[in-house]
């Protein structure tokens, strides 16, 4: 099923994402636990693509088992700025045989080793190249893009990253996925400017739950996410005891979600690191509120 389907088709909408594994020695361990995320019958799940596609394989293993063996939708991600075009049209092709329907199309991060370099003669240097590539293939995905409520790194403004943002829309994106951040209001003033610059496709919501001190660091280094002071005195208070911090970040996130569904925002999804035990907590604190269709 067609993600815009869903967002459609549910008041509310409570997805997961999921990354494969690493090595070809945790494969089953990633995924029994995408399979007990998805026991759990969320709107829909997204798979993640290891950084230039090391293990790209698992992505697509893990999207079809999650669709074809638990029934639940899933979204396969695809990276291509350190592809090739004959790389990124195998995937393609095998995305199409393998029955993919939803794909997240995006850039990636720019490997170390390539920094430097003249970008003039690279095969992709935006994700809207491989929108446009997913849209001339001839299957009929529903793609999505990521976006970014406190501007990508290497953005110069916030109104050259909207600007981009409508290119890719404007190129063929069905919804957008944002990335993860601490303080709703932050999300509230993105959405009103993407509004008002033309962009109309639904915005899926991303949530991280943090459960535990060290994921902290890791957050505001990979994002660049602002922490709200509320969010800092949970981590002093209860970093250094493990289960308290568990259920304090469960507890935030939970608390985000509400304000989001409270405030109009219906799609949510929730980067679940793969742990089964936090995408179940979040998703029972939200029953009655998601009901059946979440
Ligand atoms: P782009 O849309 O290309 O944007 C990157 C930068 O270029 C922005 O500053 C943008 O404003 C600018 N830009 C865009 N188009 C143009 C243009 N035409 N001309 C000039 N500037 C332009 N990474 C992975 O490796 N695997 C994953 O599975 C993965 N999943 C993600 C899921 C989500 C929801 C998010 C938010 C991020 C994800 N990432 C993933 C990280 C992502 O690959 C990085 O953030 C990457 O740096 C940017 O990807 P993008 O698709 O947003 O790039």
């Amino acid at each position: 099923m067609k993600l815009t389907e869903i967002f459609q088709r549910n008041k509310y909408s409570l997805s997961f994402e999921v990354f494969p594994p690493k090595t070809d020695d945790s494969y089953d361990s990633v995924k029994t636990a995408t399979e007990e995320i998805a026991k759990l019958s969320p709107a829909f799940m997204s798979v993640t693509y290891g950084a230039g596609g090391g293990t790209s394989k698992y992505t697509l293993d893990i999207a079809k088992n999650i669709r074809e063996e638990f029934g639940v939708p899933s979204l396969a991600h695809l990276t291509c700025v350190s592809s090739t075009k004959e790389t990124v049209a195998a995937r393609i092709a095998d995305f199409k045989r393998a029955g993919i329907e939803n794909v997240m199309a995006l850039r990636g991060d720019i490997p170390k080793e390539m920094q430097g370099e003249d970008r003039s003669g690279w095969a992709y240097r935006h994700a809207v190249d491989l929108i446009a590539e997913l849209k001339e293939s001839g299957a009929d995905f529903c793609i999505g893009g990521a976006c970014y409520p406190e501007v990508h790194p290497e953005s110069v403004s916030q109104a050259d990253d909207i600007l981009h943002l409508k290119e890719k829309v404007d190129a063929g994106c069905d919804f957008l996925t944002t990335q993860m951040f601490f303080d709703n209001n932050l999300l509230y003033n993105f959405l009103y400017k993407i509004r008002q610059a033309g962009i109309t496709v639904p915005v899926v919501a991303g949530i991280m739950p943090i459960t535990n001190a060290k994921q902290v660091e890791r957050a505001i280094r990979l994002s660049g996410s602002f922490m709200p002071q509320r969010f800092k005195s949970l981590v002093d208070k209860f970093g250094g005891d493990s289960a308290a911090m568990k259920q304090a970040g469960i507890a935030y996130a939970t608390d985000q979600i509400i304000d989001l569904f409270a405030n109009g925002v219906t799609n949510v999804h929730v980067y679940s690191m793969n742990k089964p035990d936090v995408a179940a907590a979040i998703q029972n604190n939200l029953s009655n509120i998601i009901g059946k269709n979440a």
